[in-house]
């Protein structure tokens, strides 16, 4: 009988992958007439002009081959240029940096290249989406510690230190966080950083969100001299640079994982898109010009939006950056995935079910501010009515 059914011949951990829950909610939304969606991961902004012309340009001068396949040699040196200047860590562009399809093929070639069946990867939720599922895909296991709202999402470095087992093979941060926005502090850094060293493990850190920090002091692993040996750092355009379409990002790291990595990354993929790569050529030269005015808009919209879900009633900490709120709706209630749904039926708002980053977030949303502040003031009135038609 088990043989006829078809769904026998995937493999059994793509079979058991649950959808993404952000997902099943946006076919929901793309069929709801006037719905102002707060439920998108990327910028509204369109890529800077200056930046796809230069995509443009590449595809008619016939820049349209692959690349080498580390990526294009003067992307790879401007990369290694902007890391040192922001965070003063130097990353030779010839053997230590990788330019890859998104921050996403970064982190699959990273778990790739490190992770052997049974190893245990350790995140912190809520988290991103795919943490778990690429952790799960190369044969590791998720080891989950949760923040809560009451600590500002911090990460209790005790709890880190208790879940530290034979088989932790690495560390998964990812600050600014989606979709907390939360930022690591110093202290907590510097503890997390310790716990690696004295245990042997590689911190993989996510900073995609870190040319969005508002008002806090941003501080990265890598800029700890014993870590840089034992981090992958990843980063990309697609949210600095509003260029999600692109399929554009990069790592650095120590060589003998960026080489392993490289030799992954030329059997399955060559290279990264090589318009894309000129189009970043660009963005890296204009020296963040754009990031620094879309930054402004999105501290406006961020200080607008938590101000209004304070006043409606649905507690809601202040990112530090990224640009996510997590409010807490549970004065509501109902759970996250009730309030998402109703909300969006009864007035056209899409936001996300706080659940679908994690089972100790059922009592959030995820808005994303990533969106005109017209259609913001227009969608914090509609869950203004919506929470003034509950208590009615
Ligand atoms: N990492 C985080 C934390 C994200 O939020 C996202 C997208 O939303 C990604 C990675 C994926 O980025 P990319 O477009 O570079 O693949």
């Amino acid at each position: 009988m088990e043989k006829n059914n078809p769904e026998e011949q995937l493999s059994t951990v793509a079979r058991e992958l649950p959808p993404s829950a952000i997902r099943e909610f946006f076919d929901i939304v793309y069929s709801t007439p006037d719905c102002i969606s707060l439920g998108v991961g990327e910028p509204d902004f369109i890529t800077p002009w200056t930046i796809s012309d230069s995509g443009i340009y590449a595809i008619k001068d016939g820049c349209t081959h692959y690349t080498p396949n580390r990526g294009l040699p003067e992307l790879c040196q401007l990369i290694s240029e902007y890391i040192e200047n922001k965070l003063c860590v130097s990353y030779n562009p010839e053997t230590q940096v990788l330019v890859t399809m998104g921050v996403s093929q970064g982190l699959d070639l990273t778990l790739r290249s490190i992770i052997n069946p049974g190893d245990e990867v350790i995140i912190f939720e809520p988290c991103y989406v795919s943490y778990a599922a690429n952790i799960r895909l190369v044969h590791g296991v998720p080891v989950i510690i949760p923040t809560l709202p009451e600590d500002s999402f911090r990460i209790d470095t005790e709890k880190l230190r208790k879940s530290v087992t034979r088989r932790t093979k690495a560390i998964l941060l990812n600050h600014p966080a989606n979709p907390t926005g939360a930022v690591i502090d110093r202290q907590t850094i510097q503890e997390i950083a310790r716990i690696a060293i004295e245990n042997n493990l590689i911190v993989i850190t996510d900073e995609i969100y870190s040319e969005i920090v508002f008002d806090e002091d941003y501080y990265s692993i890598i800029k700890i001299p014993e870590m840089k040996q034992r981090t992958v750092y990843l980063n990309g355009f697609s949210k600095s640079h509003a260029m999600t379409g692109w399929r554009l990002g990069y790592i650095a790291g120590p060589e003998y994982i960026v080489e392993t990595m490289l030799k992954i990354h030329q059997y399955t993929a060559l290279c990264a898109p090589s318009i894309s790569q000129y189009a970043a050529v660009e963005a890296m030269k204009r020296g963040g010009k754009e990031v620094k005015k879309m930054l402004s808009e999105y501290t406006k919209r961020r200080n607008f939006i938590t101000g209004r879900f304070n006043e409606i009633g649905l507690p809601c900490t202040i990112p530090g950056g990224a640009f996510y709120v997590f409010p807490d709706i549970s004065s509501s209630g109902m759970d996250g995935h009730e309030f998402a749904l109703e909300l969006l039926r009864t007035s056209g708002v899409a936001v996300v079910p706080g659940s679908a980053f994690g089972k100790s977030s059922g009592r959030h949303i995820r808005c994303s501010f990533a969106t005109s502040m017209d259609s913001l003031k227009e969608a914090m009135k509609r869950i203004e009515s919506f929470m003034k038609s509950i208590g009615d």
